[in-house]
This record gives C-alpha cells, sequence and structure tokens, in this order.
C-alpha cells in the first residue's frame, strides 16, 4: 500500500495559488466580523504550516452568509468532496467543539458526530467522524414536501429554515442519521435579529422547530478558508477539496483526491445504498494512535455513549 502522505505534483503551494477557494487554513477575515454576540474565548487552530496556534473563537463565527437566492445556486464550477482519515483519529473532538461554537450549537447538538465502531469482537476498535455526507442522490431531499432542502451544483446538500416546516421527512429518510431538530436555541443563538439576515450558507439563526445539519461551512468556503472541521483538527484528519481539480487538503498537506482513496482503499460509508456520498473514508488501518487514547479526559456523559459497543461489553465481563 502506498504511503498516504505522497503528495503530488500538485504541491501545496500550486494548489493554494489555484482558482480554487480553499486551504487558506486559519486566517482570518477581518470584514466578516460583525455585530452579532460572540465568544470572547480562545481556540486552538491549524496554520497553514501545521502549527498549532491560538486565535479568538469569534474570528472563526461567521454571521452575515449569502442571500438565499444566492444560497440555493451554490459555487460555479466546484464539486467539493471530503476525505477522514481513520487511522489518524483520537477522538480529540476538536471537530465537534469548534463546529458547534460555528454554528450556535448547544451541547448534544452535533452536525458531526464520532462514533466508537468495531466491526465485530474479534477485531480492533476506531473513532469515526461522521458529518452529513452530502449525497449526490440525498434522500432527504427527494423527500421534503417543501424544498426546503436541496442539492447545489457544487454538491453540497443545505437546509433553508426558512422554509422547512418541521415535518421531520428528511430525518426519516436520511439513512445516516445526519440531521438534527432544532427544538429550542441554545445560548450563544441568541443575536439580535435585526442585525443578522438568516441565511441557509450559515444556519444562523436557527428558526425553533425546524431540521439543520453540517453544511461543509460553504460561508467559510466562500471566504478562502476550509470547513471547521477540517481548520480545529489537530491530527489532520479531515481532508477537504475539489474533485474538478482531483485535490484536497487537510491544511498540513495538499494530496491528490484520486491517489488517496486509490492508493489507501479509500471507501464511502454504506455506499450500497445508492446514495453516492461527497464523504469518503480511508481505512483505520496502521493506526498512528492506540484506540484508547480517545477514551482520557472525556466526561461521564459522554463515555455513557460508547457502554455498549462491543469493546466495553467485553471489558466489562472480563
Ligand atoms: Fe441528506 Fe443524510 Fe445524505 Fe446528508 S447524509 S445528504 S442528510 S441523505
Amino acid at each position: 500500500m502506498a504511503s498516504k502522505k505522497k503528495k503530488t505534483k500538485n504541491s501545496r503551494r500550486k494548489f493554494l495559488g489555484s482558482s480554487m477557494l480553499l486551504g487558506s487554513g486559519a486566517l482570518l477575515i477581518p470584514e466578516v466580523m460583525s455585530s452579532c454576540k460572540k465568544p470572547d474565548e480562545k481556540v486552538k487552530v491549524l496554520t497553514q504550516e501545521g502549527n498549532l496556534v491560538e486565535v479568538n473563537k469569534a474570528d472563526m463565527i461567521t454571521c452575515h452568509g449569502a442571500s438565499r437566492e444566492e444560497s440555493r445556486k451554490g459555487i460555479p464550477n466546484r464539486k467539493f468532496v471530503m476525505v477522514i482519515d481513520l487511522s489518524k483519529c483520537r477522538n480529540a473532538r476538536k471537530c465537534v467543539e469548534l463546529c458547534q461554537e460555528a454554528h450556535h450549537l448547544g451541547l448534544g447538538q452535533e452536525f458531526i458526530r464520532v462514533y466508537l465502531m468495531q466491526r465485530s469482537d474479534k477485531s480492533a476498535p476506531y473513532w469515526f467522524p461522521k458529518p452529513c455526507f452530502h449525497c449526490n442522490n440525498p434522500l432527504c431531499a427527494s423527500v421534503c414536501p417543501v424544498g426546503a432542502t436541496y442539492k447545489r451544483s457544487d454538491g453540497i446538500v443545505l437546509v433553508d429554515n426558512e422554509r422547512c416546516i418541521g415535518c421531520k421527512f428528511c430525518m426519516t429518510g436520511c439513512p445516516y442519521n445526519a440531521r438534527i431538530f432544532i427544538w429550542e436555541k441554545h445560548e450563544i443563538d441568541k443575536i439580535d435579529e435585526t442585525e443578522i439576515e438568516y441565511s441557509p450558507e450559515t444556519g444562523i439563526p436557527h428558526r425553533e422547530g425546524t431540521v439543520a445539519k453540517c453544511d461543509f461551512c460553504p460561508d467559510m468556503i466562500r471566504q478562502k478558508k476550509l470547513p471547521h472541521c477540517v481548520t480545529a483538527c489537530p491530527m489532520g484528519v479531515i481532508y477537504f477539496g475539489d474533485i474538478n481539480e482531483d485535490s484536497i487538503t487537510n491544511g498540513q498537506e495538499t494530496v491528490s483526491f484520486s491517489e488517496m482513496i486509490k492508493n489507501n482503499d479509500g471507501y464511502r460509508y454504506l455506499e450500497t445504498l445508492g446514495t453516492d456520498p461527497s464523504v469518503y473514508y480511508l481505512p483505520a488501518t496502521a493506526r498512528l494512535f492506540p484506540f484508547e487514547e480517545g477514551l482520557e479526559n472525556k466526561d461521564e456523559e459522554l463515555l455513557e455513549r460508547y457502554k455498549n459497543s462491543p469493546y466495553f461489553k467485553e471489558k466489562n465481563n472480563g
């Protein structure tokens, strides 16, 4: 098996210098700062050079997005794709945390979830981050009776919460359990709606009684930044890019999408369902960290989620 680290002719510099609107990692764009309520805490993010630095969480949050009409079209000539390298994941949960912060979500409201997976009680467990797969045949969109959820030309599946009637057909239709229902707003989402115009590209302010999900952060892509989960991950697990350019980056390295998939047995989760997901996985073989590291320093509530896994059952019986 060829090394995942193998870089292609598509060097990082060339990638960033192309017309592709990606790869600026943690670079901040001052003009997106707005008067909406933002946290004043610090967050660690990766720079383009792969170093961890502290920045204001506020700077990672966009409060103004594209119009509802513009949000329907997508970014021209792009087809976004994500690759998640399971061998590098150690359940650090930084992807979950920054995603929640940026999308004004409360604890328990997760657009990306990290599952404990194990194929059988004889095989080794591993961590499995799962966002929305932005399916090319999205069952969620096909069952929506009001066209609130839709597939764009750039591959992103979005929800227009102004149109959503909260019927939850999409939640039932999605075979990957990728959607959540907004029963009530989290404290961080109680922002002044007179100052902020709702956009499906930011999803804020949330609409109570509607459905939400991972959106691949189209507001960040428009600003030449990577999605929050990519930027936040200290292990460089998540790659994002444009399938048209055959180029993806985790903010540290830029590689050929097709070669990475081919050389590392890339696959898509439950792809036999015919949904044609835009998210690919590299198997958790030759893992860089012991699986147990992902259990360290986690609170009881989180550990409770994993208790039904074969790993814990065997442990408790042994
Ligand atoms: Fe829709 Fe579920 Fe596919 Fe996301 S993963 S596009 S919510 S069917």
